[in-house]
This record gives structure tokens, C-alpha cells and sequence, in this order.
């Protein structure tokens, strides 16, 4: 199965591959760490051998800002500069989009929440909304790597512009330099990405996003994952801590 990462984005009108490909297990997971870790390269690998939707809301606002500035609604146009900064997107116009696509949480093939929740208000609210789905979260995997390491991969990272499949210069490169593998897109380095608001992405999850590890852990949601070993070896530590949390 080809992973779009882009798919959910085209709103409520797309629907799902109908066929996930493992169904004799549905996971509905949230995936933290701090940026850079590689969450979205595991959820990449967790949606090819798991299935179901990969909801990242990173990727929601880098596509918005493809809009032409004056289709862009007021929220929009306020988002984007709050991403630009670096800074988290203030959790309305965050919980107001998700909502809109609240029917991927309700996919048989399970789910993968990448980047979302953020804070402890939007976990609380995604409680909120799943319960009135009737689903609950299986497990809540949280990737751990020290800060130097997660400067450098920040650094090598780019994104295909078209499909947003993630690389490494050094760690993940492509098999053609600033061409995608799976679609030839141009590789680009993410605006964020660089070192200024860099440093306010991490400030941001230390404050933010960090208290959701005790959060969970109270909740007996949260699966522990070193991150330091490249994503072959994260992807087969991540499968087995999920088998064992059952
Ligand atoms: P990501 O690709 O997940 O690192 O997200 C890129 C940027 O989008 C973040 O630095 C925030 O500005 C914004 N963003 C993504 N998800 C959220 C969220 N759940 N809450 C607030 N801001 C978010």
C-alpha cells in the first residue's frame, strides 16, 4: 500500500484505502516526542504494516499554506504565522480542524495520530471527542532521543514538497539527491525547520507538549520508545512494546 500522507487533507469527500491491510488488529495510537524525532517517519512505517489513517496536523497546515493568501480564511492566515515562528497554533483553530476531520477517527483500519494532541487541552478535548464516537485509544507512544541528536536530524531533514515523504541527507537519503523516491517530488527543508524557529519548536514542547508523557502515563496509555537507532530498529522497537501493552 502507498502511504499518502496527503490524502486526509482533501477534507471529507476522500474516503480511506478500503482494504487496510492488517484488520485483525484496528490500533488507534498518538505518537509524541519532540520535533525532529521521527514521528513521521514511524508513522509512515506504523501505517504500512497497521493500517488505517495517518492524521497529522503539521501536514494540514504546511498544505494551507498553498492557498493563495487571499482564499485563506482570517484563522488561517493567523496559523500560518504562528507556524512560521515556530510557535503551536493556538488549540481552537487546531480542535475546529480536527473536528472537521473527526470521521478519520472513526476508521475501522484504526488510527495514527501524528502531532496532535500538543497540549494538555487538546488531549483533553480528543477524550472528549472520542468518547462521543465510542472509540479509545490503545496506546499513546512516546519517542525519547537527547537534544543533540535531535538538532542534527532536524537539520538533514527534507520533505517531498508533493507526497511529503520524509529524508535525511545523511540518516534516509533519497536514491536521486532533492528527488522523491516514491513520486519524484522536489525535496525541500520545511520553513520551521530552520534554526530559529527551531529553537522555538523545541521551547514549545518542553512547555507544552512534554507534560502530555505524565499525562498519559496516568492514564496507563503510555509505551516508551528510543528513538537513537535509525527507524528500522525505532519501527521494530515500537511493534514489540505495542504487542507486549496488548
Ligand atoms: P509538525 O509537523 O507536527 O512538527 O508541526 C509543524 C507546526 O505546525 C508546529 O510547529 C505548529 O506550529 C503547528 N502544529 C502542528 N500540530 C499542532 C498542534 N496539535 N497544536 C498546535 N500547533 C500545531
Amino acid at each position: 500500500m502507498t502511504t499518502d500522507r496527503a490524502a486526509w487533507l482533501k477534507g471529507e469527500s476522500v474516503f480511506c484505502d478500503p482494504a487496510p491491510p492488517n484488520l485483525s488488529r484496528a490500533w488507534r495510537l498518538v505518537l509524541l516526542g519532540a520535533p525532529g524525532v521521527g514521528k513521521g517517519t514511524q508513522a509512515e512505517l506504523l501505517q504500512e504494516h497497521y493500517g488505517g489513517c495517518h492524521l497529522s496536523t503539521g501536514d494540514i497546515f504546511r498544505a494551507a499554506k498553498s492557498v493563495p493568501e487571499c482564499e485563506q480564511t482570517p484563522a488561517m492566515t493567523a496559523a500560518l504565522a504562528y507556524m512560521q515562528r515556530g510557535d503551536l497554533v493556538p488549540d481552537t483553530i487546531v480542535l475546529a480542524m480536527v473536528r472537521e476531520r473527526s470521521r478519520c477517527l472513526k476508521c475501522r483500519g484504526g488510527f495514527l495520530l501524528d502531532g496532535f494532541p500538543r497540549t494538555v487541552g487538546q488531549a483533553e478535548a480528543l477524550e472528549r471527542t472520542l468518547k462521543e464516537l465510542g472509540v479509545k485509544l490503545d496506546a499513546v507512544v512516546s519517542y525519547e532521543l537527547p537534544m543533540e541528536e535531535i538538532v542534527a536530524r532536524i537539520a538533514g531533514r527534507r520533505t517531498c514538497a508533493k507526497c511529503r515523504a520524509i529524508y535525511h541527507l545523511t540518516a534516509r537519503p533519497p536514491k536521486e539527491a532533492g528527488r522523491c523516491d516514491a513520486c519524484a517530488g522536489e525535496l525541500v527543508q520545511r520553513e520551521d525547520d530552520r534554526p530559529e524557529a527551531v529553537r522555538v519548536r523545541l521551547k514549545a514542547y518542553e512547555s507544552s507538549t512534554a507534560p502530555l508523557v505524565e499525562y498519559y502515563r496516568k492514564l496507563k496509555l503510555l509505551v516508551t520508545v528510543v528513538a537513537a537507532d535509525g527507524p528500522a530498529k525505532t519501527f521494530q522497537r515500537t511493534v514489540s512494546v505495542l504487542q507486549k501493552h496488548g
